[in-house]
């Protein structure tokens, strides 16, 4: 009998979970009850406490709108709740096509793909788009899935200094193997910045590589009626062949996209593994999203609310002397020096009442931990200004020199 276990190499976890609680690095779940009830504004109950919620990408406020919950319990007692196998075999239905025309419709692109997660949809685009003997060139601060979709896609990494365009071109020209792809956020999770994505564009014309735009945290709500930070920049399809797009952020729903051209789209449905083995999202899902969809446009007074209260954010935090970032998005960071100043911070600000969470590494780079702020059209002016009244106060008296 071959032995199972080898005990010299196996190591004790305990260990290694203690490491990272003495760093403060130790990450914690807390059982989170969503009001949804009418009349409630992003509010949560987190240990018997009831907080204001300044931590979710529910920018839009779609998440506990009443349309997509009964477009998704109309859809389960039609459809039933699971789909039973992958898209290619027969989890297939109507509302995933139906989904997938209406995407591809509000981002202008031939034909759009649903996936479950965003995660899964980079993992795809990168898989499908780069391969060995080929580099991936991204903006140093990209999300998580973009790093790890290139690393498994068996091309080279290489990073560039965030939104340095010329770093950027820099890295383009160097390097035994060639870039193929150049891949960003469109809106930074963690910073709330928009990429310079015309520069970028161009940059990737020029060099006939693919440019792939992650506007996880932009569609629905940056650019003039909301398509995201392509839109803002008035880039067409041509300029931004591959755009990625989730749906559990301001569509308050789940999944994910990738839209593009028709043949885009055909060699992912062909080659992309997170898409091929995969049981195809639950249908009650996909109508929900098509639900949010539509209030997202027929109530273009959710993205400006959400752009208004970030702006009363920014300028009532500005007079009151608390730390921003440069962002015009609703991600408002503010800087903390050290995990252990941006957990206290957090804890406070539960003590005032709000649900704000501390964004530490590998999440962001170590030395740049921050409170991740974000504001929703669901909140109320009174309270934004309350948020920045409890910031303040924490600020002149809890940790002066640790935040800066
Ligand atoms: C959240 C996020 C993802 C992942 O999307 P999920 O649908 O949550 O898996 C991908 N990219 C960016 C930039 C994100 O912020």
């Amino acid at each position: 009998m071959p032995r199972l276990t080898c005990p010299m190499q196996r190591q004790p976890l305990e260990p290694l979970l203690e490491r990272l609680e003495r760093a403060d690095l130790r990450r914690r779940r807390r059982t989170i009850e969503r009001l949804a009830a009418p009349g409630s504004r992003a509010e949560l109950i987190v240990a018997g406490r009831r907080l204001v919620d300044f931590s979710s990408n529910d920018y839009l406020g779609l998440a506990a709108h009443p349309e997509p919950a009964a477009a998704m319990a109309e859809c389960a007692a039609r459809c039933g709740a699971g789909t039973g196998a992958s898209h290619l075999i027969s989890g297939h239905g109507a509302e995933h096509a139906a989904l997938e025309e209406e995407l591809a419709a509000y981002t202008g692109r031939e034909r759009a793909l649903l996936f479950s997660t965003g995660y899964m949809a980079n993992l795809s685009v990168l898989g499908a788009l780069a391969d060995r003997g080929e580099t991936v060139l991204l903006d140093r601060l990209s999300h998580a899935s973009l790093i790890d979709g290139a690393l498994l896609s068996g091309a080279r990494l290489r990073r560039f200094a965030h939104a340095d365009v010329a770093a950027a071109e820099h890295c383009l020209g160097v390097g035994p193997e060639p870039v193929t792809v150049l891949a960003t956020d469109g809106v930074f999770s963690m910073d709330g910045d928009v990429a310079p994505l015309t520069a970028l564009a161009r940059l990737a014309q020029a060099r006939n590589v693919w440019f792939v735009v992650d506007d996880a945290h932009g569609l629905g709500v940056v650019g003039p009626t909301g398509r995201g930070a392509v839109e803002m920049h008035g880039l067409s399809a041509d300029a931004v062949p591959v755009l990625v797009g989730t749906l559990g952020k301001a569509f308050g729903s789940f999944g994910a996209f990738v839209a593009g051209s028709a043949a885009l789209i055909e060699l992912l449905v062909q080659k992309a593994r997170p898409y091929v083995y995969t049981t195809a999202l639950p249908q009650p899902i996909a109508a929900a999203t098509r639900a949010a969809l539509r209030v997202a446009q027929r109530e273009p007074w959710r993205r400006e609310r959400a752009l208004a209260l970030t702006a009363r954010f920014r300028a009532a935090a500005a007079s009151a002397g608390v730390p921003l970032a440069e962002s015009s998005t609703p991600i408002q960071p503010i800087r903390c020096g050290g995990a252990r100043a941006a957990l206290e911070a957090q804890r406070a600000l539960v003590e005032a009442g709000f649900w704000v969470v501390a964004i530490r590494a590998p999440t962001v780079p170590a030395g740049q931990e921050r409170l991740r702020v974000t504001l929703s059209a669901a909140h109320h002016e009174n309270q934004v200004d309350a948020l920045v009244e409890a910031l303040a106060r924490i600020w002149a008296q809890v940790r002066p020199e640790a935040c800066a």
